[in-house]
């Protein structure tokens, strides 16, 4: 699965790179591609820049035309040198665009250009010359010079005829002329000169004709020629502008291609690793979906057999639940057959063999105990509360409970418990003395000889928080270290002639390391072999208060009546009934408001008492051997010193009502299991005392003694001790003592086929059986006490029953 997740996170970052790698050079090739196509786009602008240049150079020739027309008219300087400026302007720019061209020659063009602007130049300076020559020829005053020459004979005025051959100007000029002669030599002129004269005029303007005509004919040749010079030039220019334009239109049909060229190869490239790129992807999700499909597969295959393991688990937990709880009933009814033919009358080797029993029956229990522990470990369902309790007196306590009374080896048991340990603290104390009391019995178990010590100290962790460090240090066999490995799986022993020799399911450290776990905590070993163990547990606590002092049992006392809610101290009560455990409970009862207590088992013990003391007040049951309750109360009516002694009947029986005890003299009766506060207002009554209800907390952290199980719940009755853990001790050992007693008259009696005898057995135990709600047994007892008939098979399995029950009882005052 992690793997499979760890492909995945692989194949994407894989995926990425890839594709992160494409992308890249798909991004370096268009931007190549760009800077090619910016380039493409610079020659494209130079080329506009060279094509401005050839249209500067026409314009500017078209100006120079111009130039050149005027000064050919004019004649003037200023106009040759704005003409010269224009031409070298033009050489200039033919210059600059051959530089710009630098692929191709137009050096020949360029050269034809400039030699025909030259050309023209020359052209046109000769015209311009031609022109002032023209100006600057004065053929008036030749004509004149060449008529003063003429006869002066010349006589003829009919000028109109004369001259009619002349251009007007001509003639008008001559005339001029002619009439100012005349005037001058007016004498002097006569017809035959006049003739001569006419001649030589006519010479003369023929002369001068034709000398003016050649002039207009070299003018216009030149003027031709500056005109084919011109389109010469023109046609040149044109034809470089056109090949340039064809080269620039080669040029940009070249550009458009290769542009085309790159803009499809782009696009190719881009079309192509577009493709690269959704086939990668494709291949990476293909691939990734296939992974999580098979991540998936493999994380319902993973759900499935969790599943599976956990409904194994669950069945596991049923079957454990199951087995345990039949075999603790048939082993409950062994123990208690065995207990029942230990008081007869035996033999040494039958008591032997029912020792072994005995024994081998105690271990089985406890393996069903510990297996069962362990079934609810595993299943989680292992509770934990959170209780105040002292953890000094709880070792202390579990230290009574396991080491046996009379101690058969030479050990000594040090408790070396740290002031600060005496204190109230919060955690759960059932599973701590649960832990403590299995290394306890573990080290009292294997070791033979030495001391044990059990010590504990309290931690400061926080302000509130602490740490509970309690080590159980043996002088014992200890504990090799391949075993120390494994020491807290299940079934773990280290030599089975060992725990032959022992006893022991193997199963105790590891309840004892998981209940530690549970708590939080945890639990070290240090051993040695042949040297000893040490097993260390470690439990984050609360600390709730600061007591330190353990409270002395006469102060415990002073402690109960300051805080008494019915104060009966100085009074003397007597309490009479035949079952032990209602005795006893009474006794606690009455024990708590400050009575003075006797007690008797019948009502003939009864009275003797009744007589031999000074009493106050009488609680007595009303079935009882011997001398019953109304037996009882009427001898004491009738008695002149008692008949105005309170007595209070405490019954079990519902079929009597309670006018029938006031009738007979009783003052009040209570039906058992009746509660303390009835008792206790009723007492107030009677004898006058002060009671204030108090609510009564029942607060369980207060003892070490399990108050419910599956079987029993000890809550009414741990209300009734007071809370007292010691009272509920003795009442529940009282209970089982007269509860054996009673079974074996219950038995005798069944088998006698007794129902009146069942009856009255039934209606004994009932009480105490409703006290502590053992529901299982009460429907069977009940039907004995109303005399109805029950079956050999259900007897035998209230029987069990009833065992379960006391073996419960004893497991839990003893544990
Ligand atoms: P058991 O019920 O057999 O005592 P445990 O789990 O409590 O099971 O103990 C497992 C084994 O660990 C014992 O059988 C014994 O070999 C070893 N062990 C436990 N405590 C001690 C000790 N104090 N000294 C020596 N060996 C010990």
């Amino acid at each position: 699965m992690l793997s499979a997740k760890r492909s995945i996170t692989v194949k994407v970052v894989t995926g990425y790179v890839i594709v992160a790698i494409l992308a890249s050079l798909a991004v370096w090739y268009v931007y190549d591609q760009v800077i090619a196509y910016s380039q493409i786009a610079q020659s494209n602008t130079e080329n506009n820049q060279q094509l401005i240049l050839v249209s500067e150079i026409s314009t500017n020739l078209n100006e120079s035309e111009n130039t050149s027309r005027r000064l050919i008219q004019s004649g003037e300087q200023e106009e040759l040198k704005i003409y010269n400026a224009q031409i070298d302007s033009i050489k200039g720019k033919l210059r600059k665009l051959e530089e710009t061209y630098e692929n191709i020659d137009l050096e020949k063009e360029t050269d034809s250009i400039n030699k025909l602007l030259d050309q023209k130049t020359e052209n046109l300076k000769e015209l311009v010359a031609l022109r002032d020559t023209d100006r600057n020829t004065n053929y008036y005053s030749k004509a004149l010079s060449e008529l003063k020459n003429i006869d002066a004979s010349f006589k003829d005025y009919n000028y109109e005829n004369r001259f009619r051959n002349l251009k007007p100007y001509q003639k008008d000029v001559l005339v001029k002329w002619l009439e100012y002669s005349r005037e001058d030599n007016a004498e002097r002129i006569t017809t035959q000169r006049l003739d001569s004269v006419v001649k030589s005029v006519k010479r003369v303007l023929t002369d001068l004709e034709f000398a003016n005509r050649q002039f207009q004919n070299e003018v216009i040749q030149k003027e031709n020629e500056l005109l084919n010079n011109d389109m010469i030039l023109n046609q040149q220019l044109q034809s470089l502008l056109a090949g340039l334009e064809q080269k620039e239109r080669e040029n940009t049909v070249e550009r458009a291609e290769v542009f085309q060229n790159m803009l499809n190869k782009t696009s190719n490239i881009i079309i192509i690793g577009g493709c690269i790129i959704l086939l990668i992807i494709l291949y990476f999700i293909i691939n990734i979906i296939g992974d999580i499909t098979r991540s998936q597969r493999y994380r319902a295959e993973l759900e499935e057999a969790k599943d599976f393991a956990e409904s194994l688990l669950a069945s596991r937990e049923q079957f454990m639940a199951a087995i345990t709880h039949d075999l603790r009933s048939p082993l409950t009814t062994v123990m208690g057959y065995t207990d029942l033919i230990q008081k007869t009358d035996l033999n040494d080797k039958q008591k032997h063999y029912l020792n072994q029993i005995k024994k081998s029956s105690e271990f089985i229990l406890r393996l069903v105990n510990d297996l069962l522990d362990l079934s609810k470990l595993e299943a989680g369902k292992m509770l934990i509360e959170k209780l105040s309790f002292n953890p000094k007196k709880l070792i202390h306590d579990t230290v009574n409970n396991v080491i046996p009374a009379e101690k058969k080896k030479d050990v000594d048991i040090i408790i070396e418990v740290s002031d600060e340990t005496n204190v109230q603290i919060q955690s759960d104390p059932f599973r701590i003395k649960q832990i403590l009391a299995n290394l306890i019995s573990n080290a009292w178990k294997f070791t033979e000889e030495g001391e044990i010590v059990i010590s504990a100290e309290l931690k400061n962790t926080s302000d509130k928080n602490h740490l509970l460090e309690i080590s159980v240090e043996d002088s014992g066999i200890g504990i090799s270290k391949e075993m120390q490995e494994s020491i807290f799986e299940e079934f773990s022993q280290e030599n089975s002639s060992i725990e032959k020799r022992f006893g022991g399911s193997g199963l105790g450290l590891a309840i004892t390391k998981r209940l530690a776990k549970l708590l939080d905590g945890d639990i070290t070993l240090e051993s040695e072999q042949g040297e000893g163990s040490k097993f260390t547990i470690l439990i984050p606590v609360v600390k709730i208060s600061e007591t330190r002092e353990e409270p002395e049992r006469e102060e415990l006392t002073d402690q109960t009546e300051e805080s008494l809610d019915l104060d009966a101290s100085g009074k003397k009560v007597l309490i009479i009934d035949d079952e032990p455990g209602q005795l006893s409970l009474t006794v606690e009862v009455a024990k708590s408001m400050g009575f003075e207590i006797e007690t008797a088992e019948n009502g003939k013990i009864g009275l003797e008492k009744l007589r031999s003391n000074k009493f106050d007040l009488i609680l007595t049951d009303i079935q009882m051997p011997i001398l019953d309750g109304f037996e009882l109360i009427n001898r004491v009516r009738t008695d002149e010193n008692f008949k105005d002694l309170p007595v209070i009947a405490l019954s079990g029986r519902t079929d009597i009502e309670r006018e029938v005890y006031t009738e007979v003299g009783f003052n009040n009766k209570l039906l058992k299991p009746y509660k303390t506060k009835e008792l206790k207002q009723s007492i107030a009554n009677l004898l006058h005392l002060n009671y204030e209800e108090k609510e009564e907390k029942v607060e369980p952290a207060l003892t070490n003694i399990q108050l419910k199980s599956d079987n029993y719940d000890l809550t009414d009755i741990y209300e009734f001790s007071g809370q007292d853990e010691d009272a509920m001790h003795t009442i529940i050992q009282a209970f089982l003592n007269g509860a054996q007693d009673s079974l074996e008259e219950l038995r005798d009696a069944f088998d006698e086929k007794d129902t009146d005898r069942m009856g009255k057995l039934a209606h004994r135990m009932l009480p105490m059986l409703r006290q502590m709600r053992a529901n299982e047994v009460i429907v069977v007892l009940m039907k004995l006490e109303s005399r109805e008939e029950i079956t050999e098979q259900q007897f035998d399995n209230f029987e069990n029953k009833i065992f379960e029950l006391m073996s419960s009882l004893n497991t839990s005052i003893t544990a």
